[in-house]
This record gives C-alpha cells, structure tokens and sequence, in this order.
C-alpha cells in the first residue's frame, strides 16, 4: 500500500484477521484494498483513492452503497427496535416484508424462514426437501440431484450440492453424495438433468438448480428455454424444484427473479445476496403451500421444522429489505440493467472477445464473465489481470480464469465504458508478459 495517512492498515488487519478464499501468507503481498468509506459505487480506501466496485461487494449490493432512502429505513428502524427473535414469536415489519415479497416471489402460496446468509437458506431448503418425505411416508426419497459448477455456499451440506472446486474436493470425505447433472458448460446440461429426474424419480426428493446463470462455477449461463422442460418433468414426477437465487435475485439477470424469465415455479427458493440491496446479512427460503402444507401436525410432533438461526428475521435487515424491494419496483432500475447490460455485451464482443487472450464473453443483465485463455493455471492470469484493474481504480474479482463483471444495477453507461477499457488494458499488461 501506498505511504500516506492510511500506512499501516493493512498490517493491523493481517495481525489480526482471517479473510475467506485468501492465503493469509500472501494476503499483504496482494496489495488489499482497505476500505474505510463508499460514495454510489465507488468505494474508498484509507489514503482516500477511489475504486469503482465492479463486483458489487461480492454481488450484494444493488443500488450503490450510501442510498438515500436505504439509509433512512435502517435509522428509522433503530429508533423502534433493532432485533427480536422470531422463534414462536413475530415482527411487524419482518411481517411487511414477508408479505411484499409474497406478492412478487415466483412460489406458489409462499412462506419465508429467515436466515442470514445464502448457504444458510439453501441448509433450510435441503433440510426441508429431506424432512418432506419423512412427513409424507416416504424417507427413502432423500436424494439430490444438483449440477456439476453448482455454487450453493460453503457450510457443509451446500458444500455437497455443489460441483468440485471451492475446496468440495478435499471436504469430500465430509459430504453426501447427489446425483450430478452436466454443468451449464455442455448445451445438453438441462436435457440431461430433465432424463435424470424422471429416471430416478422414485430416489429423488428435490433438484436444485441455479436459473439462467451458474455464477460462481464461472458464469456459466444456459438459455431461458431450456428450462421449462425441467419444471415439467419436476411436476410431473413430483420432484421437489429449488432454485437457488442467492445470485440471480433481485434484479440481477434483468427480471426481479431469474426464474420468471426461466419459466419456473419452485418449490422452494432460496434468495440472500441482494435481499437488503447489500445493507445487511439477510437471506430467505421460501417454501410453498405444498411444502408449508406438509409440516402441519400435533405439537408437540415430528412434523415441525427444527431448524432457526438467531438472527434470522432480523428487523433491521428486514426494515431496509423492505424498503429495497420498494424501490426496484417503484424506480426505473430493471430498465437500466438491461440497457447496461446490452452495451456491456456489445462492448465486450467488439474489444475483448476478438483477442487472443479471450477465449469466451458471456453477459445475462448485469452478471457477467471474460473467460481468459490463460496460458495455464499457474499463470495465475484471473488475479493478476484483476490485480492490474484495481490498480486502475476498478475493482473486480476473478473466479479463476473467468474475470466477474457484476456492477451494481445502477451502472452508469459511462461507468461501463470504464470497466471494458480498464479490463481491456489489464488483460493487455498481463498478457505482454
Ligand atoms: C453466494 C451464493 C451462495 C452462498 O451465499 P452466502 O451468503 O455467501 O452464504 C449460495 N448460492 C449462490 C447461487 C450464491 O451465489
């Protein structure tokens, strides 16, 4: 890090912190952005450079950091109360929101259990599909069927419906085993998974599915009609549909949910990530009334979910989600998203894709993915372009060799001139050599 009023941040933190995904040895080699402020969509560091967030805080944040009217909501709410728990008990405006969302969520007859984080949704939703069968007489339906490239987050049973990569492999001897549909990669991917479910329907409780977008797994993207047939062969075979919109939601792909535009209609969702517009760690699952339905029974009984976070529900969150869902439905947002998106997919396929270091462009609304055809992954080409760009005042994330574009949904045009001609220059430095 530069000299200057903020020397020596970097060094507190790495006496005391342990960041995730990072190799702590290396950690101040790798020049970390210590942040001390954000304006809109730049944030700010201690000697006060400024770094457009072209990853939006790791795909969290929605309309920029510093809104106006999310800011009010979060001091509104602390002025009532800022957390009680919704075990047995309720919230009113946890109840706001849940009610705002049932009216938009893509899930028949919703209900929502409250988390904090996407792994943690996707850990009721699993739990959920298991104890279904077991309510319905049926227990030995209790497998998956989930995607190779499959990111659903790190705890342990989100560990085990995703694909290899994010330490999966080593974990391995930790995780239960799924059955494993083609990732988005392969065209065939949706097909396949579709002959799988009515194959092994009679094992099956539940497919968990990314819509539209493989987003960790490296932005792998597969087309809206690829997907209906897959909702149908659930229905039909009474497979439990998840889709998993940790990434997808909220705006991302161009629609409020991936799977409106995907034609699908789970049984349960999973949303986190762009809940609260990046303000607050909240996350849902959100079950249908054929699921809700499945756990009523005696109380006490073995019908009843037992599952809770501590935090989950909580109000300030909900207060400042509430007010977020207000506002992608009131403003032009989902507009911008696809304009930005459409002049990031031109830019990208007039100045990156054409070059030898570019082996695939992949852009749906504002999640996006430069596959570099890096000389091998020792080259370590994904960090050190992202490490060139942020240098360059833009700051992006690799997923290996895919460079992430995941801007805020407020871009501005000018903005994403800034980042196809900042990436263009940093894959231009590191390809040279
Ligand atoms: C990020 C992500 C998760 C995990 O969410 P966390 O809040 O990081 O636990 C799950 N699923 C998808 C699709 C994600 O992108």
């Amino acid at each position: 890090m530069a000299d200057g009023a903020g020397a020596g941040w970097a060094e507190r933190d790495a006496a005391v912190v342990w960041h995730g995904f990072t190799q702590m040895a290396a950690f101040l080699d790798e020049e970390p952005v210590m942040v001390t402020r954000a304006e809109g969509r730049e944030l700010i560091d201690v000697d006060g450079n400024r770094y457009l967030d072209a990853i939006s805080s790791l795909w969290v944040t929605t309309l920029g950091h510093g809104v106006a009217e999310l800011d009010e909501a979060v001091r509104d709410q602390l002025d009532r109360v800022a957390h009680s728990t919704l075990l047995g008990h309720g919230n009113v405006v946890v109840t706001e929101l849940a009610e705002a969302l049932a009216a938009v969520v893509p899930v028949d007859r919703p209900h929502f259990l409250f988390a904090s984080d996407g792994a943690s949704a996707v850990e009721q939703a699993l739990k959920l599909a298991f104890h279904l069968r077991v309510n319905e007489g049926e227990p030995g339906r209790r497998t998956f069927l989930a995607f190779e490239a499959g990111y659903h987050g790190d705890s342990i049973g989100a560990l085990s419906l995703g694909g290899s990569g994010f330490g999966a492999d080593l974990y391995g001897p930790l995780r239960f085993g799924v059955l494993r549909a083609p990732s988005f990669a392969d065209p065939s991917a949706l097909a396949t998974a579709t002959a799988m479910v009515a194959e092994h329907a009679a094992e099956l409780t539940a497919v968990v599915v990314e819509p539209l977008v493989q987003g960790a797994g490296g932005m792998l993207m597969a087309p809206p009609e690829d997907f209906a047939a897959l909702g149908a062969a659930c229905r039909d075979h009474d497979v439990l549909l998840i889709c998993d919109e940790v990434a997808t939601g909220f705006g991302r792909t161009g629609t409020l949910f991936a799977s409106d535009q995907a034609g699908l209609r789970p049984d349960l969702l999973c949303l986190g990530k762009g809940l609260t517009g990046g303000y607050l760690p909240m996350s849902a699952t959100v079950a249908s009334g054929r699921v809700f339905d499945a756990f009523l029974g005696a109380d006490p009984g073995p019908r009843t979910f037992l599952h809770g976070h501590s935090f989950g529900g909580n109000a300030l969150a909900a207060a400042v989600a509430l007010r977020h869902l207000q506002l992608l439905q009131d403003t032009g947002v989902l507009a911008n998203v696809a304009a930005r998106s459409a002049q990031l997919a031109a830019l990208l396929a007039d100045h990156l894709r054409p070059l030898r270091s570019v082996r695939e462009v992949r852009v749906r609304g504002l999640l996006a993915g430069v596959e570099l055809a890096a000389p091998g992954p020792d080259a370590r080409w994904g960090r050190r372009v992202c490490a060139a760009a942020v240098r360059r005042g833009v700051l992006l994330r690799p997923l290996g060799d895919v460079i992430a574009l995941v801007p805020p949904l407020t871009v501005t045009a000018a903005e994403i001139d800034r980042i196809v001609d900042v990436l263009a220059a940093a894959l231009a430095e590191v390809a040279a050599g």
